[in-house]
């Protein structure tokens, strides 16, 4: 059967990535393909409804920051940029093992300072703490020089950060952004972080929140975007990328199709099975795809019978859940709390009871009113393909162009410097839509 050519560009993939390179490939006058696998859209930032109550129940509570530059550039495109609420600057609330409640409030000075000046009220910490967090002005604003073969735990100890610094700041923070432990994960992603983080405008490390369900936050703008600019998304329809030669065919179904630009944004884990043919000129990126390893993430939603805390989130260091969500505080039309455990290898084999008593039991622990409060109903979300592994040694990561000058990767795995976030798929998307614009993909 002969390759249709309708589209300018087809996009494998209909997560932040896909939808981010339609997005900006569509806004550069490409009519373009999306073709998502799933019956809905959003990947692994998505939105489920709950069988019962029909409430909206994200995969997994996401945090954005401040920082995430081209996240909200992409929001703004869509008309979405409301579907976010953003704080004026760093304000996170910590719940101790033993239930003693501390606030690190930043104010909106010039960063990395307003970090150090939050530390210092920050009762959490003692002078010592906040003398050694000094230390790491430096090594923050060099941006780049950790060693990628050395695990944060030891950068962080080469910088003399003290026991107290790391299980209040710097542990809750490295699970949050890298999902993983600190002795696992690579020293130099995270100081990227750091950089983006805490250097320029204060307002770079502000937690940056959804105000909707995921997939009314981003995907179902975006897909609005493609489809007024003459596209198309299709769902439940999952794609091969068939190389011959330089041709790539895009078979969906019984369809086929042809076009001047191919972004494949599905993530490491799916790559080999996209990708067929004579793949001889990707076997590096394919080979480096499969040998990646993933780091799970599992979330507790829980429904109580009463209110037991009154911030949108906090945090809670030392705990196998670290961060507690009430998204009644977050998104309207939710109910649940949502009870985050990242890098949470341990938990993938337990059972929901087992998880669902551990999240109980953690927060009868940390706050008071859960003690007088009652679940009325749980559900446990594991997702052992959440990230990719940045452990020290892994494979290295693709850049956006391959070998074959019509085909662009895409995806939070791609080379971007960042961790598997949003804003690393956010960035990948733009970056191959870019490349295939100026390759000259447009009608
Ligand atoms: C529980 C959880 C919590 C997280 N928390 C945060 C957070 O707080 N902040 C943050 O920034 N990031 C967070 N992340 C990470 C973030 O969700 C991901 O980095 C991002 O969504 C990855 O987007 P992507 O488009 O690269 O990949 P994906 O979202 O995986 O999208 C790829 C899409 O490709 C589709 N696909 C695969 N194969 C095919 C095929 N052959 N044909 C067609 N379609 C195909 C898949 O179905 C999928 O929809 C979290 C992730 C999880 C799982």
């Amino acid at each position: 059967m002969a390759a249709v050519s309708r589209f300018d560009a087809i996009v494998v993939g209909g997560g932040c990535a896909g939808l981010s390179a339609a997005v900006r490939l569509a806004g550069g006058g490409a009519k373009v393909l999306v073709l998502e696998a799933r019956s809905r859209l959003g990947g692994r930032a998505t939105t489920f409804q709950d069988r019962v109550t029909g409430e909206p129940v994200d995969n997994g509570q996401h945090v954005l920051l401040g920082c995430y530059r081209e996240t909200l550039a992409f929001l703004s495109a869509i008309g979405a940029r409301d579907r976010v609420r953003a704080q004026p600057n760093l304000s996170v609330t910590m719940i101790d093992e033993a239930g003693t409640r501390t606030e690190l409030t930043c104010p909106p000075w010039p960063a990395p300072w307003h970090l150090l000046a939050g530390a210092c009220r920050w009762s959490a910490l003692g002078w010592s703490d906040r003398l050694a967090l000094l230390r790491m002005a430096a090594p923050i604003r060099a941006e780049a020089g950790a060693p990628s073969n050395e695990t944060v735990q030891s950068w962080l100890a080469a910088h003399g950060q003290t026991e107290r610094l790391l299980r209040f700041l710097w542990e809750p923070l490295v699970l949050a952004a890298m999902n993983q432990p600190m002795d696992a994960v690579s020293a130099a992603p995270f100081q990227r972080v750091l950089a983006e983080m805490f250097t320029g405008s204060s307002e770079n490390s502000a937690v940056v929140l959804p105000a909707r369900p995921l997939i009314e936050m981003y995907a179902e703008p975006a897909r609005e975007y493609i489809t007024r600019a003459g596209g198309d998304v299709r769902l439940s329809t999952p794609a091969t990328v068939n190389v011959q030669g330089r041709r790539i065919v895009v078979t969906a179904g019984r369809e086929t199709f042809e076009s001047s630009a191919t972004i494949v944004a599905v993530p490491w884990v799916k790559l080999d099975t996209t990708i067929t043919g004579e793949t001889a000129p990707l076997a590096s990126t394919l080979a480096a795809a499969a040998a990646t390893k993933p780091s799970p993430i599992v979330t507790v939603n829980l429904w109580y019978d009463a209110p037991i805390f009154d911030r949108p989130f906090v945090g809670l260091p030392g705990r196998t859940a670290q961060w507690l969500f009430d998204t009644a505080a977050i998104v309207p039309g939710m109910t649940h709390l949502s009870i985050v455990s990242s890098g949470a290898t341990a938990l993938l084999t337990e059972t929901n009871d087992a998880i669902v008593a551990m999240a109980d039991a953690e927060l009868r622990a940390s706050i008071h009113a859960a003690r007088n409060a009652r679940i009325v109903k749980s559900t446990v979300i594991r997702q052992p393909h959440a990230t990719f592994s940045l452990a020290p040694g892994q494979p290295p990561r693709p850049a956006t162009a391959t070998a074959l000058p019509r085909l662009w990767l895409a995806g939070d795995w791609i080379e971007t410097g960042l961790p598997a976030t949003i804003e690393s798929a956010v960035r990948s998307g733009h970056a191959a839509a870019d490349r295939a614009l100026s390759s000259g993909t447009s009608s």
